[in-house]
């Protein structure tokens, strides 16, 4: 009897499985421009242009100009845990590249419909496919799935389509297309200013203009100019910092005793990919709240470099979260730098005013 005995345990159909894994990599549009971005940088490009339609929900493209994929991967590159990035566990602990799984373009191809165009250097010829639960699939019903022969320059053109098409729950929890792509342009307007030598362009369809450009030759202050504003740009001391104890080093730029906002702006990479950290957010507000006014808040953009044997960056398939070895000692020190810098800057200002 059904009411008074244990249910049976029966195993989820594998298409379930695949759909819930997916899920949690892929939270919402922004975490797989994330991955796309990661991907473009990793093959070497120095151009992305993002093209984004309802918030990223209807369309997220992006184009870049980098290595381009052999044709002859194409049947396996959405497969879970394919990568040329990694070949065994130890590789974890040197791996210089942003993705390292192999599970971003699986996760995505089982709940959105995915399609890429991608042309390498030796090859004549671009070369197109669509992907479905993993696999090549047909980009229509009746025609063949193997990828198609077609123009296009060298790089490649990744279209993310209808995102969370099968999973109506996550479909309906997001309200509202605004939100998604002011998050999707947070996301971008990141990695646009810590990419030096990478050109970056972000639009919403229908839009004429880029809602986000930043060309490839912009130092990392015209970055900041560009993608955030002026009022920033002007206010930025270079910080510097490196040892060889706790095996890091740091460079970036933070706002200076003039500028104050109401809310802080945290840039933060460890081994170039874009974390948050709200230990290290808190201590660098805590070091600014001498030096500000009441409430003030900075800006900081810092670019940590850790040796990759210290940090764990395998916590969560979101790689949103990094583990390091000597937190706390390098957050200090980082600080004391901070510090040090806003406390010289503020000495020459009333030097200034004496004079
Ligand atoms: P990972 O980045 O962890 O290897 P992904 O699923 O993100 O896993 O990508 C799988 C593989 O597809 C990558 O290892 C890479 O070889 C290839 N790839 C993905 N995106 C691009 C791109 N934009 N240009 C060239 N190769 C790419
Ligand atoms: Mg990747």
């Amino acid at each position: 009897d059904e009411m008074t005995g244990p249910r049976r345990i029966r195993a989820l159909h594998q298409d379930v499985v695949n759909k819930i894994a997916a899920g949690e990599i892929i939270v919402s549009p922004f975490h797989a421009l994330k991955e796309l971005i990661e991907n473009a940088v990793d093959a070497g490009s120095t151009s992305l242009e993002i093209l984004v339609k309802d918030g990223g929900l209807k369309l997220l493209q992006m184009t870049d100009n980098g290595c381009g994929i052999n044709k002859d991967d194409l049947p396996i590159l959405c497969e879970r845990f394919t990568t040329s990035k990694l070949k065994a566990f130890e590789d974890l602990t040197s791996i210089g590249t942003y993705g390292f799984r192999g599970e971003a373009l699986a996760s995505i191809s089982h709940i959105a419909h995915l399609a890429i165009t991608t042309k390498t250097a030796d090859s004549s010829c671009a070369w197109r496919a669509h992907y479905a639960g993993g696999h090549l699939a047909p980009a229509k019903a009746g025609q063949t799935s193997d990828p198609k022969a077609c123009a296009g320059r060298q790089g490649t053109q990744i279209a993310v389509e209808d995102l969370f098409y099968n999973v109506p729950t996550r479909r309906r929890a997001f309200r509202s297309a605004s939100e998604e792509y002011a998050k999707i342009a947070d996301m971008v307007g990141k990695y646009a200013v810590h990419c030096k030598g990478v050109a970056f362009s972000c639009k919403k369809h229908g839009e004429a203009g880029a809602g986000l450009a930043v060309p490839a030759n912009a130092s990392v202050k015209d970055r900041i100019r560009m993608v955030y504003n002026s009022a920033t740009a002007n206010e930025l001391i270079e910080i510097e910092l490196q040892n060889d104890q706790y095996g890091f080093k740091t460079d970036g730029l933070v706002s200076n005793a003039n500028h104050s906002s109401k809310k802080t702006t945290c840039l933060l990479f460890i081994n170039h990919r874009a974390v948050d950290s709200s230990v290290i957010k808190k201590a660098v507000e805590q070091t600014y709240s001498t030096f500000l006014p009441k409430g003030g808040k900075p800006f900081f953009y810092l670019s940590l470099e850790i040796d990759p044997a210290r940090v764990d960056v395998n916590v969560h398939p979101t790689k949103r979260e990094v583990n390091f070895l000597n937190e706390e000692e390098i957050v200090e020190m980082i600080c004391d730098e901070i510090r040090t810098r806003l406390g010289k800057v503020d000495t020459s200002r009333t030097f200034m005013t004496q004079s």
